[in-house]
């Protein structure tokens, strides 16, 4: 096994425009001193202007924190004009990495017929913008979309020959399922870093919304007895949510993984927390 320590990163969302970034600024700066490898900030083309608000917040991170910075960029509502448009003004920033996704199918939402997978965005951002470094996205437990795993991997395969880099996972709570996972990716050939996403599960509504949405998530039985028993009781559901995804970690970092992505729902304390129980394994 391998003594080398991997890095450990942190993604954060920008806010609605209306409610404005001084919050989530204020939260950043509390998290400039834990040194991320990155921090990637996502975006939602469908609801905002990406350039008011994931560029804005970019920019922010990369050139007022100095923190090397992802800007995700998903393309299924978005024509090339406006790929490009968006390139430029990240590119007018400084900011060269992006997380190129299709993004999210939303019913009775007509997608723009430019991108229909993120390997064609991929594609696409090699050709105009060559100097973009560019990750992708992976699914562990196989996107919610694909037909089966076999196709899966191999749709993943096609987008890491397309141009990525490195990938971060969907997140995940059983860490079995990822190293099946990074197995299945060696056996097909995806040998680039994967970064393992972690979200610590710290209250009843996050917990809920979880339960909705990721149906194809396994919930082991010890992440499921937490939530029964703790579901009214705050104080000890975050508790017990920081000690599971810490024990994620540890096991990770044990096992060689690539990288660490923490899921930080903007939230600096927990990212303090994690870091303060975690830092000496992660690479500065
Ligand atoms: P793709 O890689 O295009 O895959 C989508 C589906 O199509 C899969 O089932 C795949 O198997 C299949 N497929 C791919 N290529 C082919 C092909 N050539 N032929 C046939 N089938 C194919 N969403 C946002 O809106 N904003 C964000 O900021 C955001 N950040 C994310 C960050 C991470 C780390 C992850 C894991 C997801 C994020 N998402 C975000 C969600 C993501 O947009 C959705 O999961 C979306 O449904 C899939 O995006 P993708 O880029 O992984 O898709």
């Amino acid at each position: 096994m391998s003594s080398q320590s991997p890095p450990l990163s942190f993604e954060v969302f920008p806010p609605n425009p209306a409610v404005g970034n001084e919050k989530i600024m204020a939260v950043l700066k509390e998290m400039q001193d834990l040194a991320p490898h990155f921090i990637s900030v996502t975006a939602s083309n469908r609801k905002f202007n990406i350039e008011e608000t994931t560029v804005r917040l970019a920019d922010f991170i990369y050139n007022d924190l100095q923190i090397p910075t992802i800007a995700h960029l998903p393309a299924v509502y978005l024509t090339k004009e406006m790929v490009s448009d968006t390139l430029e003004a990240l590119d007018r920033v400084g900011v060269h990495k992006v997380l190129a996704l299709r993004g999210d199918i939303v019913p009775n939402m007509e997608p723009k017929k430019d991108f229909t997978y993120a390997t064609d965005l991929i594609e696409y951002i090699k050709e105009q913008a060559p100097h973009f470094e560019i990750i992708g996205a992976c699914y562990p437990e196989g996107h919610p979309d694909s037909l089966d795993r076999v196709s899966d991997i191999k749709n993943l395969k096609k987008k890491v020959d397309a141009g990525c880099s490195s990938l971060v996972t969907q997140l995940f709570f059983d860490n079995e399922r990822f190293y099946d996972f990074q197995e299945r990716c060696t056996l097909a050939g995806i040998e680039i870093p994967i970064h393992a996403g972690i979200m610590p599960i710290l209250n009843r509504n996050q917990a809920l919304r979880l339960l909705k949405t990721c149906e194809n998530i396994h919930l082991p039985r010890k992440f499921k007895t937490i939530l029964d028993k703790y579901e009214y009781n705050p104080e000890s559901l975050r508790a017990a949510g920081l000690a599971y995804a810490i024990d994620q970690i540890v096991d990770l970092v044990t096992q060689d993984v690539a990288g660490v992505h923490l899921y930080t729902m903007n939230n600096s304390n927990t990212a303090h927390q994690i870091y303060q129980a975690t830092h000496t394994f992660f690479n500065k």
